[in-house]
């Protein structure tokens, strides 16, 4: 990295942008965003034009449409740009296909995987599942492991995943810990970086190899579009590279031109999502109703002062328990909520509830009361507040 590399948010609106897929030099000019451009076919002066531009080694042809238009690479390019340390970005349809292409290009059979307990739920089942029938084993571990995850780390064991904070329960891990020791015993660490962004956690520069976003959330940042993406450097962006063409990973034009556009904005969007979901928290964390509040940025969550160390922020997303609640109330407690949206995924400009039921494997989880997660969108805060004070007031009539 050069000392005159420019800000983030400078590079959130310049990346991607190349001259040469923004305009032509025979109409004279470019545009600010790249286009779309929607192909299967791509047509060729000569046969020898079409021999030279086979992709092999040069990713950014025009050879046919699986391969790319300048929209996918102009994502790509950018998603990488934002990494630091990266090599190259693979593009792919969901986060869940995302974290399979890269668990299904660095792993084989007999291998083994060491999981957060703490993990998405979908990677769970992808794990139990799918990798579990191709003799890919996985051992669940305890998100507050750190460095002892050396203690873990057997003759078959070719990565560590990583999630921080975990889903749901936003316990945040010592990434950097963990990978060192896997990287001293020779295995790859893997991480879902999909609640920080590189923005708030660049994880290849603390130490991770592959870094895997659900574009879904923040980057696309719109609720409309669905896409992952995997960043990678050395051997693994290697075979992650050659895994994504073998199995044909492709995302649509309009998508990844949407996400781009999501893209220009993900500074500011999380600034704002940060500063309103503190705010809310800060009120859920004074109501006599709230147990646990579990949000990386107070005390109260495990692994608070990893965040504080190694985070420069964070984002909407947190959850906290309704101390002494029954599920039913809890549900009920949502279900009174009016501004709030009920419905999965996160990341879009509105703020959405849900009840939330974790499960692991590796350590009970006992929490003082059933949990709600809350993704804090740009409205105003005092107008969710107002929402939730509702929601509580509702508790207690009933
Ligand atoms: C939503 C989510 C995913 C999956 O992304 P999709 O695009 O919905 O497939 C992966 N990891 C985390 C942490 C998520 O929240």
């Amino acid at each position: 990295m050069s000392d005159d590399k420019p800000g983030s948010d400078t590079r959130l609106v310049e990346a991607g942008r190349r001259r040469e897929w923004t305009g032509s030099e025979t109409l004279g000019g470019g545009v600010v965003n790249v286009p779309v451009w929607r192909a299967s076919t791509i047509l060729f002066d000569s046969v020898a034009a079409m021999r030279a531009a086979h992709p092999h080694g040069k990713p950014e042809q025009l050879f046919y449409g699986r391969h790319g238009t300048p929209t996918q690479w102009a994502l790509a390019d950018a998603l990488t740009e934002m990494e630091p340390g990266a090599e190259g970005t693979a593009l792919y349809p969901s986060g869940v296909a995302a974290i399979a292409g890269a668990l299904l290009a660095l792993l084989s059979p007999g291998d083994e995987l060491l999981m957060v307990d703490s993990v998405y739920g979908p990677t769970r089942t992808l794990c139990d599942g799918l990798l579990k029938r191709m003799g890919i084993s996985t051992r669940y571990y305890d998100p507050a492991i750190g460095a002892g995850i050396a203690d873990l780390i057997g003759e078959a064991t070719r990565a560590v995943f990583c999630e921080s904070p975990g889903s749901l329960t936003f316990e945040v891990q010592d990434v950097p810990a963990i990978a060192a020791a896997a990287k001293a015993a020779g295995a790859l660490t893997i991480i879902d970086n999909t609640w920080a962004t590189p923005l708030l956690f660049p994880a290849l520069a603390h130490g991770c190899d592959v870094a895997i976003l659900a574009c879904t959330k923040y980057v696309v940042g719109h609720s409309d579009v669905m896409l992952g993406s995997v960043s990678a450097h050395g051997d693994a962006w290697r075979r992650l590279s050659r895994h994504a063409r073998e199995t044909g990973q492709h995302v649509g034009p309009d998508d990844a031109y949407l996400a781009l556009r999501g893209m220009r904005t993900l500074g500011v969007r999380l600034r704002q999502h940060e500063a309103n979901a503190i705010e809310v928290a800060t009120w859920l964390d004074a109501r006599d109703e709230v147990g646990t509040l579990l949000h990386p940025a107070f005390a109260s969550c495990p692994g608070h002062e990893l965040w504080a160390r190694d985070f420069t922020g964070a984002s909407g997303l947190f959850a906290f328990t309704m101390r002494g609640a029954s599920a039913a109330q809890r549900d009920g407690f949502v279900d009174a909520l009016t501004r709030f949206g009920l419905g999965y995924s996160w990341g879009g400009f509105e703020s959405l509830a849900l009840p939330v039921d974790p499960v692991r494997t590796a350590r009970r989880a006992d929490f003082d009361g059933p949990l709600v997660r809350l993704h804090i969108g740009l409205e105003n805060p005092a107008d969710l507040i107002a929402d939730l004070a509702r929601a509580f007031e509702s508790l207690r009539v009933a």
